[in-house]
């Protein structure tokens, strides 16, 4: 993974094998409208930021990778675990934008698909064989209800994908270093499947560091990802305040960046 720059927009690009993707990566808070505190890439539509000056940010990113404003869809994201499968071309996909759930699936070119994210992991998947692309919205209840296992078991099921040869990026997202946990999210991790003592680090008294990329990697993998086609960022976003924008750091001033991909027309 490294920081690229297409037109305005600054991104941390990912590289996939078989050259199916025209694009997929991360972006940075880099070189948008938004105004402080959302300066200034903020891509989240569920923010207390202007809606226009969101939709001006949403259409820098869709036009620096060629597409149109309404090819770029992006899930009512609820910390859930519904996945959004699109199957067919549409004239228009905006109308997915109101379509609730946590991942995207896609076997369509041209229409990029995306996760907005705080703090949660935002985690881009791809079948270079099948031509078939996902990202998965992974906090802790996603982690917990195993989204990203999920979404490879759907890709397999919808498209005929075989896990083993999909490949996965684990994007930037807060790491063991800023982000305290507690009870519940022990518990929905081990009633999950989750190794809890694999990624974490007890802080005694009820306390945990959790490590969100490191759940999500144990999942891809128990959903037949071998572990060496899986990347992972090693950005904090809640350390970098310069790069990312981070919902513990900043609360209700915090915008969202953005994990996509999309498929070669
Ligand atoms: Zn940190």
């Amino acid at each position: 993974m490294q920081l690229q720059r297409v037109g305005r927009i600054q991104y941390i690009d990912v590289e996939f094998p078989g050259a199916v993707c025209s694009v997929q990566g991360f972006t940075t808070r880099h070189e948008g409208v938004s105004r402080p505190p959302y300066n200034s890439l903020n891509l989240g539509m569920n923010t207390q930021d202007q809606q226009a000056t969101v939709e001006g940010n949403r259409s820098l990113l869709a036009r620096a990778f060629g597409i149109e404003q309404e090819a770029l869809v992006t899930p009512r994201q609820i910390h859930g675990s519904d996945i959004l499968v699109i199957n067919e071309l549409n004239e228009d996909y905006s109308h997915f934008l109101s379509v609730e759930g946590d991942a995207v699936i896609t076997n369509q070119p041209r229409v990029m698909i995306g996760i907005c994210v705080a703090d949660c992991a935002p985690i881009v998947l791809c079948d270079p064989e099948r031509a078939v692309i996902a990202v998965v919205h992974a906090g802790w209840k996603g982690t917990a209800a195993g989204l990203a296992a999920k979404t490879v078991a759907g890709m397999q099921s919808e498209f005929g994908c075989n896990p083993a040869r999909i490949f996965a990026a684990i994007g930037p997202c807060i790491q063991k270093c800023c982000y305290e946990v507690d009870e519940p999210v022990r518990k929905a991790f081990v009633q999950g499947g989750i190794t809890w003592d694999a990624c974490t680090e007890n802080k005694g008294s009820g306390k945990w560091q959790l490590d969100l990329a490191a759940a999500n990697h144990e999942l891809l993998q128990l959903a037949g990802l071998p572990g060496s086609s899986i990347e992972l960022s090693d950005h904090c976003v809640c350390c970098h305040s310069e790069q990312f924008f981070s919902y513990r750091r900043d609360r209700d001033e915090s915008g969202r960046q953005m994990g996509f991909i999309m498929l070669k027309g």
